[in-house]
């Protein structure tokens, strides 16, 4: 092993651990998977955030991984992390996982799902308050990534017209 792939090596241990002090729930093994496995990537290629909604009301990361798995036939849920309303923070793919969110960008991404349809409601304030140090937190290990909506990279609305990416990144990286 090189020095570099120690380095490496202990950086994501880091990644993997459960960060309490973020109020990070790692559920990544508790999740339904398919027959198949998503592929590996390094994470120094991760080189942005993007940020998704449920378009729906209420959700769970094991409901997302379930339509996920059997509805889209994927190996895993496709979302890195997911957000609840009321703040609650699920890591829910490895960040060396290269899931399924956003055509053409899952190599060098990072998929964070809001719960909630944010076309037509409010975040709640304790929900982007979540994603915000989040991102903080990510950024202590990978640097500040840039902060995109699906909707940079697709015809879809998602996250939403209530979500302003561009204000949820100058709120993170303020300080
Ligand atoms: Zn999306």
């Amino acid at each position: 092993m090189s020095k570099n792939d120690d380095m490496e090596v202990l950086a994501l241990a880091a990644l993997l651990l459960i960060p309490k002090k973020a109020g990070l729930k790692n559920i990544v093994e508790e999740l339904p998977k398919g027959n198949s496995n998503y592929s590996k990537r390094s994470i120094s290629s991760i080189d942005k955030i993007v940020i998704h909604h449920s378009a729906t009301n209420s959700g769970t990361p094991k409901a997302y991984a379930n339509y996920h798995v059997n509805t889209r036939g994927w190996p895993g849920i496709g979302y890195h992390f997911v957000i609840q309303k009321d703040g609650s923070v699920f890591q829910t793919n490895y960040l060396d996982t290269v899931s399924y969110h956003t055509s053409g960008q899952n190599t060098r991404s990072i998929g964070i799902c809001l719960t909630g349809n944010y076309d037509s409601q409010q975040p709640p304030a304790l929900q982007l308050d979540a994603l915000i140090n989040l991102i903080r937190y990510l950024a202590k290990f990978l640097g500040r990534l840039d902060i995109h909506g699906h909707n940079d990279f697709s015809s879809k609305s998602c996250p939403g017209d209530h979500i302003n990416v561009q204000t949820i990144s100058n709120l993170a990286y303020a300080v």
